[in-house]
């Protein structure tokens, strides 16, 4: 019998990935997932419980019926610009939620978790790449609510017994690459689907949030990383934790840094139109630039990322952009 894995937020971008890399891997994915942000339609590996971190006995009916041996934890409110907006929301479903979910699976006898961190952990620090040892000083609420999770996992850790792994996203960007899942969200704020968007005409245009940042164009440097790259790195996280126990953070990128104009450059020649814009101010809560050194991810797990250059991100994306049936 196949080894399950609740999924939180398996309806998701990244959750959905990840439960199709898990049974690919020959699990079976439990996405569990409120809908708030996710799609049931995304739901298309595994069982799917529809729950909500908020209530815990939501949660425990989940791990009572499912038993999985390990839970993965993507489910959150992950958008800067809405978290400098309203940062008690995000204290309260994302660091709330996660206590929940941490304490469900220690009572169901569990002690492996995976969660999805972020760059954003690590603030404005223009000039380093970013490595696991860097120190973290977030600017936004969606940082800081990361962060307080990453240190909530370190208690329990000491406490409680709880592996786990921690992974910090840089941008994660593309699809897919047999567009069965995509990157679907409603309103979309993230800087690549709103850029095909545009390209396609389902949008007047792309605004650039800001010029004016201490960079070679002006505008705010990312480092990209593919989603099936992310994907396959929970499954590598989740061997090392039921192989070898203990626990661990690892940075999540390509390693490489593109500015907004690049991103915007690289669209236009794949998908061979102009990408109409209109220069606007910075998005507060932004970083100047995140670049993502991943040395521990390769050596320590053997991740290899194979769809995480730039160009191929956004061709799967515009794949995904222009799938049969789609309307935005
Ligand atoms: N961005 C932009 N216009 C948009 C959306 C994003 O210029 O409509 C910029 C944003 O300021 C950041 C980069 O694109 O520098 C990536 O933003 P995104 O929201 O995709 O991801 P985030 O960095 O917030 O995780």
């Amino acid at each position: 019998m196949a080894e399950r894995i609740l999924v939180t937020g398996g309806a998701g971008y990244i959750g959905s990935h990840a439960c199709k890399a898990l049974k690919n891997a020959g699990f079976i994915p439990v996405a569990f997932d409120n809908l708030s942000t996710g799609w049931s339609e995304a739901v298309r590996f595994g069982p799917f419980v529809q729950g909500d971190l908020m209530d815990r006995a939501s949660i425990d009916a989940a791990l009572a019926e499912w038993r999985p041996v390990a839970v993965m934890h993507f489910a959150a409110l992950s958008l800067v610009g809405e978290s400098m907006r309203d940062p008690g929301r995000y204290w309260r479903e994302n660091v709330t939620g996660a206590l929940n979910l941490i304490e469900a699976t220690l009572a169901a006898g569990i002690s492996r978790f995976v969660f999805s961190s972020t760059c954003a952990t690590y603030g404005d620090q223009d000039g380093v790449i970013l490595t696991e040892d860097t120190p973290q000083r977030p600017i936004n609420a969606y940082g800081a609510s990361k962060l307080a999770i990453e240190e909530m996992l370190e208690n329990f850790a000491k406490s409680h017994g709880l592996d786990h792994v921690i992974f910090r996203y840089f941008n994660v960007a593309g699809c897919d690459p047999d567009a069965e899942i995509g990157e679907q969200h409603d309103p979309e704020t993230h800087l690549i689907p709103l850029m095909l968007d545009a390209i396609a005409g389902r949008r007047p245009a792309l605004t650039v949030f800001g010029s004016d940042y201490d960079t070679p164009d002006g505008t705010c440097i990312r480092d990209y990383v593919h989603v099936s790259d992310l994907a396959e790195a929970h499954v590598l996280g989740l061997r090392r934790l039921m192989n070898q126990g203990g626990s661990r953070v690892y940075c999540l990128g390509s390693g490489t840094g593109f500015s907004v104009r690049e991103v915007i450059a690289h669209a236009g020649q794949i998908t061979n139109s102009p990408v109409p814009i209109i220069e606007g101010g910075r998005r507060p809560g932004d970083p100047t630039r995140l670049v993502c050194g991943s040395e521990r991810a390769k050596s320590e797990l053997g991740w290899s990322p194979r769809r995480s250059t730039l160009d191929q991100m956004i061709a799967d994306a515009w794949r995904w952009a222009n799938r049969p049936g789609f309307t935005r």
